[in-house]
This record gives C-alpha cells, structure tokens and sequence, in this order.
C-alpha cells in the first residue's frame, strides 16, 4: 500500500507510484544520453480540445523532468491527407523514437487508420492497431500506456492476479480492450462488461479487480462493489465547477479494499509508462 503517514490506507497513491518509475526512466535517459542518444517523443496535436491541451502541456512538463525530449507539432490540416503524411514522415525519421497521436481526433477522422501511419517500434501509445492484435497475439509490443498504467499499479500493489475474478466496465481500444488483454495475460479471469450489459452492478459486485474505463461520472455506487475489493478508476470526468472526477462513486471507493483517486490514481502512473516507452524504444533503436 502506498500513501503518506495518516492518509486514507484504502487509497492507492498514483503520484508515488509514478515518482518511483519517475527515478527508474530519467536513470535510463540520462543513461542513453551518455551514450549519445536523446529519447524523443513526438505528440501529433490534431486538435484544439482544451483537456487535450492540458494534457499534453503535462506529458512536456513530465517528460523534461526525466530528460525525455519532448515536442509538439499540429498537422495543417487534421482532416485530410497531411495527418497521414505527417505520421509517416516521423515514423521515417530516425531521430524520433516515440510518437503519440493525441486525442479526441477531429470528426471524421478514423482513429485505427490514422493510428495505422505510426511505425511499430515508435507506437509507445498502442494506437497503431497491430499492436493491439500483437497483444491479444502475446506478442512483443507497446500497450496503451493506459492499460499498462492499470497493471502496473496492481502490481505495484502486489494485488493477486491469478485466478482473480476481475471485471473491466468498457471495451474501448484504448482503455478496456487492452486491459482486458493484460489482465487475461496475468492470469485473472476477465469479464468485460459495457453498455449492453445486463446486470452491470451484479457483474461488477463480484469482482476481486474492479478496472471502470466508461466516462460517466461516479456510475458506480457502493453496490457494485464487493467489500475488499480492488477498484481501479480510469475514468476522467470533468465537472461543471472545472474539477476531474472518476466513474467511481466515492461511497463505492470507501466500501473497496483498494481504490485509485480521479485525480492522482491511473492518470500520473500512465504519464510515466508512456514515457519509460519512449525510453525502451529509443534504446531498443540504438
Ligand atoms: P469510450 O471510448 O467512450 O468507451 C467507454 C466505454 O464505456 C464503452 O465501451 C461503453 O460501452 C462503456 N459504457 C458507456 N456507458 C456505459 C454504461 N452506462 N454502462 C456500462 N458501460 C458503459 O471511452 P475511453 O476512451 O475508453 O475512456 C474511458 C474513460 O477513461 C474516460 O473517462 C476517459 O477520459 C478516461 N481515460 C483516462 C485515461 C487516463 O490516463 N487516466 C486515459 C484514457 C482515457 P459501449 O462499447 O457499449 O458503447
């Protein structure tokens, strides 16, 4: 369990398990830098979305913490041809190890496609979808940083995973697939459940890993929740007032062995996953 002196013992501290793997990634840059080579990421910003934007001002702030180089472009036109033709560029270009296509993606545009113009060594997001069919393959390659975020945190946390019943509430490419997979992969017994299911709150009760990636504000109350239980919160839910709130009900998180917290869960551990990828696939290009 992580958490400073007389912090809720429940809730599971995102921002120290991201400062250890934090030390782990700049050790590693600093590393590759000695030997002439500087990580570096590209966020292709397709969009004027101002959480988008936020976002991506944190990945930079993030990154020149760990020695990562980090810069945006913006396409010239998000819609048509240049989005590809940019992806493509980079992809080609050997001083670029990482490339993140960051969302939303403007109408229109099809993500898997846009997705499929990143080369598969630099994809440290997942968003090429070979790599989320190397995944389910058991094959080499990077997970959504998202999805890896949540293992990473339940590992972190020595939380059992094999055998444990574990449900993901969301089938989403970037989040509840690939968690899914994961999870399968350590041996847990996986239901995915999404906006068809029936019984949602039965299905959730009897998980032993609770993973909620839906993006509904606090949909899931006390009772879908077994007591003890570990419930991971992926969801990000702006509030009318400008807060960040998750799909997890605080009365539910309180019934829960474990919790992660919106903000401070899942989303400062997948900063850091995202960029010790960058890392892996700059040494692994050197
Ligand atoms: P998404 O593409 O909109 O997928 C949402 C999923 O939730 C869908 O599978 C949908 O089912 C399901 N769903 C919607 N309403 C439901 C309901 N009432 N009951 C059960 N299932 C329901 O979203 P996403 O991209 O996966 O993101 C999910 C959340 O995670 C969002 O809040 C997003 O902001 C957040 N997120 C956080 C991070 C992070 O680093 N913390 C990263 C990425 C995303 P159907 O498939 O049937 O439509």
């Amino acid at each position: 369990m992580t958490g400073p002196p007389g912090a809720d013992p429940h809730r599971i501290d995102g921002r120290a398990i991201a400062a250890t793997i934090r030390t782990e990634v700049a050790t590693l840059a600093q590393n590759l830098r000695g030997a002439g080579t500087v990580s570096t990421l590209i966020v292709v910003l397709p969009t004027d979305d101002e959480s988008a934007a936020w976002y991506v001002r944190s990945l930079e702030r993030a990154a020149a913490q760990v020695g990562v180089e980090c810069q945006v472009r913006r396409p010239e036109d998000p819609h048509g041809a240049t989005l590809a033709a940019l992806l493509d560029e980079l992809s080609a270009d050997p001083g670029v190890h990482g490339i993140v296509l960051q969302t939303p993606l403007p109408p229109g545009v099809d993500g898997p496609d846009a997705g499929s113009h990143i080369a598969m060594p630099k994809d440290v997001d997942g968003a090429n979808p070979l790599s989320l069919g190397r995944l389910a393959a058991g094959l080499p390659c990077f997970a959504p940083a998202t999805a890896a975020a949540v293992l990473e945190i339940l590992r972190h946390e020595k939380v059992p995973l094999t055998g444990a019943r574990a449900v993901v509430v969301g089938r989403s490419t970037v989040v509840g697939k690939p968690v899914a997979l994961l999870l399968t992969e350590a041996d847990a017994t996986v239901t995915v459940c999404h906006s068809r299911t029936i019984d949602l709150a039965e299905r959730c009760a009897e998980a032993d890993i609770l993973v909620a990636a839906v993006g509904r504000a606090h949909l899931l109350t006390e009772r879908y929740i077994k007591p003890g239980a570990v419930a991971i919160d992926v969801g990000t839910n702006p509030t009318a007032d400008g807060q960040l709130v998750g799909d997890i009900d605080p009365s539910a998180a309180a019934k829960a062995g474990r919790y992660t917290p919106v903000p401070g869960g899942v989303g400062a551990v997948t900063t850091m996953v995202l960029l010790r990828n960058v890392v892996t696939a700059a040494r692994l290009n050197a």
